[in-house]
């Protein structure tokens, strides 16, 4: 019996993949050395950042798109559960093999094939970590610009099928915006190829949009084209402090005027800034009601003189305790206070619900005043910090995991939180995804005709249902 808080987990149901005979099978695609078995060597493979376990019956290592095919079409056969793995540092349970069967993990397949800086793309496998992305690109003068906080465990591969976004999707997007193409292994083993090598490419439906974001539903992806641009020479960050949050996010309409793109507009609300304080002490003003901190880059004098419009905006719309960075150690420095939030909230509880509503940004301050409402209603701590210039907000609902009636109450505050951000003209999710922590809530966001197209194409690739089961749809 496996424990979940956010379903009834069952015991799971011992699958075809414990035959001998598919374990015999997956040893010869793989070899035998890549198909782990032990319990206590596939346990780490049971979970990701909702920390929550449920091992697999194996875990299976392949090297090439070609053992993947022979992988999915064995897994067809037999038909046992296949769930596609990068680095599991994903936040919805997505690489979590809540029905059991196999993992796939993707670590083997972490080669560069290609850096082309002429045509401005990279190709790679699934299995490479963003950040050793973007070290090798950085050698050429070049930027691939997507960066979760989690960059330097989380996969290409990973990033694609959840979408991923980060504090740069201001200027450059999210995950998607930087895939030109794609091969992909469909649920029955056939080998697809979406896109291309170009930027400009309207040839078909556009199944490299499909893909990202799909959660490793519709296929696993064995290889990635994808956009670069030049490296910026500089960046510079401007912080400031509000008395409220409303102050703080109307001046992020105010920078457009002036001609500029931040690449980066993170907000932190007066919650989070006590937590901060209790725990860092970094001196920020006890009547700060927001935190908001914007970077900026390109050249490095038009960076400067960019920062310094920042500052005067942020100075004429009733910012104080304002600092602009003049080094890039001032600049880490500036930062220090977003990296400090997750730590600091532990205090108010043993588990996070970690949820990453979005909304258009002009209403960020009200979503921000109506969950607060929402926590004093539950009686349920809430701090709320996030990508303000892409209305993409963490929503933090602080509970004890022990205490049932606790976890009960944060769980009613997210419920209606969703319902609040769908109201406000926004979403479920900005860039965690779906995967079976909000599945039960998929139909708050999506209307019925729109979920029976998305269930209709997944038919169309995983037409007995192999591919990361139990995932968005309940
Ligand atoms: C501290 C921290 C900070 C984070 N910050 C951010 C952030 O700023 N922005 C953000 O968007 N997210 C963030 N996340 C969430 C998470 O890191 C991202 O969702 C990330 O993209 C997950 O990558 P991963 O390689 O760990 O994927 P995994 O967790 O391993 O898998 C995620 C999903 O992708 C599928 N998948 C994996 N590989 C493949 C493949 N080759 N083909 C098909 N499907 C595949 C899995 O089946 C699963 O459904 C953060 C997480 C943590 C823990």
């Amino acid at each position: 019996m496996y424990s979940s808080i956010h379903f009834n987990a069952k015991p799971r149901a011992v699958t075809n993949a414990s035959k001998p005979e598919v374990l015999e099978k997956l040893r010869a695609i793989v070899g035998a050395d890549n198909v782990l078995v032990d319990p206590e060597r596939v346990e780490p493979y049971g979970g990701d950042a909702v920390k929550e376990k449920f091992p697999p019956e194996a875990v299976v290592f392949p090297e090439s798109t070609a053992q993947m095919v022979e992988i999915l079409k064995l897994a067809n056969e037999y038909l046992f559960p296949v769930t596609a793995r990068g680095g599991g540092v994903g936040y919805t349970g997505g690489a979590v093999p809540i029905e059991g069967g196999i993992v796939v993990g993707t670590d083997r397949m972490n080669r560069i094939v290609e850096i082309n800086a002429d045509d401005l793309y990279v190709v790679c496998q699934p299995g490479l970590t963003t950040y050793a992305l973007q070290q090798a690109v950085e050698k050429y003068g070049l930027l691939f610009p997507p960066d979760p906080a989690s960059y330097k465990d989380s996969y290409i591969g990973g990033n694609i099928a959840e979408n991923a976004g980060g504090m740069r999707t201001p200027k450059y997007g999210v995950t998607k915006h930087s895939v030109l193409g794609l091969e992909v292994v469909t649920a029955t083993g056939e080998v697809i190829r979406t896109g291309g090598r170009t930027v400009k490419n309207v040839v078909g439906f556009d199944l490299t949009g499909l893909i990202c974001g799909s959660e490793g539903m519709l296929g696993i992806i064995t290889e990635a084209t994808l956009k670069l641009l030049p490296m910026p020479e500089a960046t510079a960050t401007v912080r400031a402090s509000f008395k409220t949050m409303e102050e703080a996010c109307k001046v992020l309409t105010r920078f457009t005027p002036e001609g500029l793109l931040p690449m980066a507009m993170e907000v932190v609300d007066r919650n989070c800034i006590g937590a901060i304080e209790e725990n860092f002490a970094f001196g920020l003003a006890a009547d700060a009601g927001a935190i908001l901190i914007v970077a900026v880059d390109g050249f490095r004098d038009e960076v400067e003189k960019n920062a310094i419009t920042i500052e005067r905006i942020l100075k004429a719309n009733n910012g104080f305790d304002i600092l602009r960075s003049k080094t890039k150690d001032e600049e880490n420095k500036l930062w220090d206070v977003r990296r400090a939030i997750s730590p600091s909230l532990m205090k108010y509880g043993t588990l996070k619900i970690n949820e990453d509503v979005v909304v258009p940004r002009s209403k960020v301050p009200e979503l921000i005043r109506r969950v607060e409402e929402i926590g004093r209603r539950h009686q349920t701590f809430v701090a709320n910090f996030g990508h303000a210039g892409d209305g993409n907000i963490h929503v933090n609902f602080m509970c004890d995991r022990a205490d049932a009636d606790s976890v009960a109450r944060a769980r009613a505050c997210v419920k209606e939180t969703f319902e609040l951000s769908v109201n406000l003209g926004g979403s479920i999710s900005g860039e965690h995804g779906i995967g079976y922590v909000k599945a039960p809530y998929l139909d708050i966001a999506v209307d019925r005709p729109t979920l029976e197209v998305m269930k209709a194409i997944k038919k169309v690739f995983d037409p007995n249902g192999i591919l990361n089961p139990g995932k968005m749809f309940v």
